[in-house]
């Protein structure tokens, strides 16, 4: 088991790596691991890209939703806790929110596989599901009940996507290849 320290490093190093890649802009996405029992997820009002070891807090589950308990962690953590919830195989979550992401969400209800990259990464097809308030526990609610859906990541109308994984690294790859997925719709839709 990693020790706490060097969960929160790889966080530090893989929101960089989504900030740079276009899938998050300001304050906006997260992502977290499950690991030692705890959720270390991205503090609340903290860019990934400027984030540090220090802005990766962990929570229990228990005391996820409880604003008075975990204090300062991502407003989405309802969303993060439902995917963990619903599969126990879940180990990391990503959430991001590029325009292509965005814009497919509201061009169809349901992304089917579109090259062997969606094939290998995200498996037969990803649903989405209609806009919801971000951060709201309804929100949680409809993503997990599309996690058992064999997919490995849903989109989420007008706000962009959550991937999942057995590792951060596997959730990281699933985000990027659903983006690169979407880019190809609109490429083969002649938007
Ligand atoms: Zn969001």
């Amino acid at each position: 088991m990693r020790k706490a320290n060097d969960v929160r490093k790889e966080l530090v190093k893989r929101g960089r790596q989504l900030y740079a890649a276009g899938l998050a802009l300001g304050r906006g996405g997260n992502i977290s691991v499950l690991e030692r029992g705890r959720i270390f997820i991205k503090a609340a009002g903290v860019d990934m890209e400027e984030a540090l070891v220090k802005d990766y807090p962990d929570v229990g589950p228990e005391e996820a939703l409880s604003e008075s308990k975990h204090g300062r962690v991502s407003t989405e953590i309802p969303m993060h806790l439902a995917c963990y919830r619903a599969n126990r195989a879940i180990k990391a979550v990503v959430h991001v929110h590029s325009p292509e992401l965005v814009a497919v969400s509201a061009l169809t209800k349901v992304l089917e596989s579109n090259s062997y990259e969606f094939d290998c990464l995200l498996g037969r097809k990803v649903p989405v599901v209609p806009f919801i308030e971000p951060g709201s526990d309804k929100l949680g609610r409809a993503v997990a009940k599309k996690v058992s859906e064999s997919s490995n990541g849903v989109l989420l109308a007008r706000h962009g996507a959550v991937c999942f994984g057995r590792t951060l690294k596997e959730a990281c790859d699933r985000a990027m290849a659903l983006s690169r997925a979407c880019r190809l719709y609109l490429y083969l839709e002649g938007r």
